[in-house]
């Protein structure tokens, strides 16, 4: 028996929206389905505006060129993150300061965030974890003392997660979606840039569209398009906007199972883990999880790294991340401080994580809880 750690769930009229699409002859972007998807991720979040993009570090790259950041420009990014939270930024000339996480949410830090602050930053990208909110109470402390910095929130692990009761993704002049074929919701490759301020829509929209007043022509604001600023091609292609949508309309159903699944481990291991020295994820009382994965915080790097191996051998496909950023080779070129992240490198080294998905069913699950206690005991020996 294999448990994989990730299996793509369909929520049913993937296929036929995508065959319609095809048939119907709008495959490039900004076509039918993606102003549906587009619609509907603005609605259910209140946002200004939603731009699908090919990925969320494509909406990463252009939250970066519509603040004109490049060199001489500081941004703040947490060390344990994925790649894309600082890449989208560096490769464009920009400075990178990497801050550590705290070890609740493993959300950015903001007390180191003010003490990296001086007068070259211009931003701060702020990640929520697994799907719970960073501290922005924190943060929007440091922040307010600090008008010149935007806050970027990359969301890729939080849609429809809650802080506060208000939901993640608005709290940023930016924030970024991922939909790429491991999160919640899918779509192959893709993502969106999620706009909070209405006075970025139009200039957004020129950059979306390489540069053009396109929209505006299509809107009949203008009699003709033509190039006007810097951008790219950074339109989801309308094929991949209908298996979007197909998600996006199912997500009450795909949020209430990955919650369940996210519980049942919870439920399944919270009996144990003083016994076996384990630390289970922490959602605080004003955060609803968006419940993008399960992880467990193991006694140390070798136990994790054995009950990696343990779980291979019964057919449980568990893995680790991220490996920090601070520390390596790209981290240290891009940035112009070097200082420890103590945090992210222990966090880094005990974190383990369980197989997660949708469609994950329980006997499963059972097989994989079973599995686990059983390494995480023979650890404790
Ligand atoms: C997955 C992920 C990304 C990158 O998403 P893509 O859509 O693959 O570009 C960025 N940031 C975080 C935190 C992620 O988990």
């Amino acid at each position: 028996m294999t448990v994989r750690f990730n299996l793509p769930t369909f929520a049913g009229p993937e296929l036929d929206y995508i065959s319609d699409a095809v048939r119907t002859g709008h495959t490039s972007s900004s076509g039918p389905y993606s102003q549906a998807a587009a619609k509907l991720l603005q609605e259910s979040t209140g946002v200004a505006d939603v731009l699908l993009t090919t990925s969320c570090t494509d909406a990463l790259e252009m939250s970066s060129l519509m603040l004109d950041l490049g060199p001489g420009d500081t941004v703040i990014v947490p060390s344990f993150t994925f790649t894309s939270t600082a890449l989208a930024f560096a490769r464009q000339g920009v400075n990178l300061r990497f801050a550590d996480i705290e070890p609740r949410t493993l959300g950015i830090d903001p007390a180191h965030v003010k003490d990296l602050m001086d007068d070259s930053v211009k931003a701060v990208v702020a990640v929520h974890y697994a799907g719970v909110g960073c501290d922005l109470d924190g943060l929007f402390e440091v922040l307010d003392d600090a008008e010149q910095v935007a806050l970027i929130e990359d969301n890729a692990h939080g849609l429809y997660g809650t802080y506060r009761g208000r939901q993640l993704g608005t709290f940023g002049r930016f924030a970024t979606l991922s939909f790429h074929e491991t999160k919640n919701f899918i779509c192959g490759e893709g993502g969106a840039l999620l706009l909070n301020d209405a006075a970025d829509v139009d200039r957004a929209h020129v950059l979306y569209d390489k540069g053009t007043n396109r929209r505006a022509f299509l809107l009949g604001d203008v009699d003709k398009y033509s190039w006007k600023d810097t951008g790219s091609s950074f339109g989801l292609s309308d094929i991949l906007a209908a298996f979007l949508l197909a998600q996006l309309e199912h997500a009450d159903d795909i949020q209430g199972r990955r919650s369940r699944v996210a519980a049942r481990y919870q439920e399944a291991l919270v009996a144990h883990a003083d016994r076996l020295r384990l630390q289970l994820p922490h959602v605080p009382e004003h955060c609803g999880s968006a419940s993008h994965m399960y992880y467990v915080l193991m006694p140390s790097q070798a136990a994790r790294d054995s009950a990696l191996v343990g779980l291979r051998e019964r057919g449980v496909h568990a893995t680790f991340h991220y490996v920090p950023l601070h520390s390596s080779d790209a981290g240290r070129m891009f940035s112009d401080r070097s200082h420890p992240c103590p945090v992210a490198d222990d966090i880094s080294g005990r974190l383990l994580r369980l197989p997660f998905y949708t469609s994950l069913s329980e006997s499963d699950q059972d097989h994989v809880i079973e599995a686990f206690l059983e390494v995480a005991a023979s650890d404790t020996l």
